[in-house]
């Protein structure tokens, strides 16, 4: 009985409360948070560490902050009428790409609201 060889090699082994057996850590893809699921019985736990998911929340915001609001004026950022701004509901947003180096982040679109009393700034 040498279960723990194995595992993935990770700190911090959890048991399962159900029948004692390892829990592995497994991403539940539909709520995008980490989990501990127990390979002989259906038994679940979410992660307590989630700072994986911490951190990227706390960058995303830092980001969002040193967004100028300016950018709105820019005539040469493209324009949509397809995302509605989460604060005011206008319909008409700027997009750009982020200005990133991170290739996680290559892809990500920020959107800045064209309501000039608003511009709230959100990213997908
Ligand atoms: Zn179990
Ligand atoms: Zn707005």
């Amino acid at each position: 009985m040498n279960r723990a060889d194995n595992g993935p090699g990770y700190v911090g082994i959890r048991f399962c409360q159900e029948c004692n057996n390892m829990l592995y850590p497994k991403e539940d893809k539909e709520n995008k948070i980490l989990l501990y699921a127990c390979r002989n019985c259906d038994f679940k736990e979410p992660a307590r560490n989630n700072c994986i998911y911490v951190n990227k929340l706390m960058h995303e915001i830092d980001e969002l902050r040193h967004i100028n609001p300016e950018v709105i004026q820019d005539p040469t950022l493209p324009r949509s009428n397809e995302h509605t701004c989460p604060s005011c509901a206008s319909r008409e947003s700027v997009f750009f790409q982020a200005q990133t180096r991170r290739a996680e982040d290559e892809m990500r679109l920020y959107y800045v609201c064209c309501n000039s009393d608003c511009t709230h700034r959100w990213t997908e």
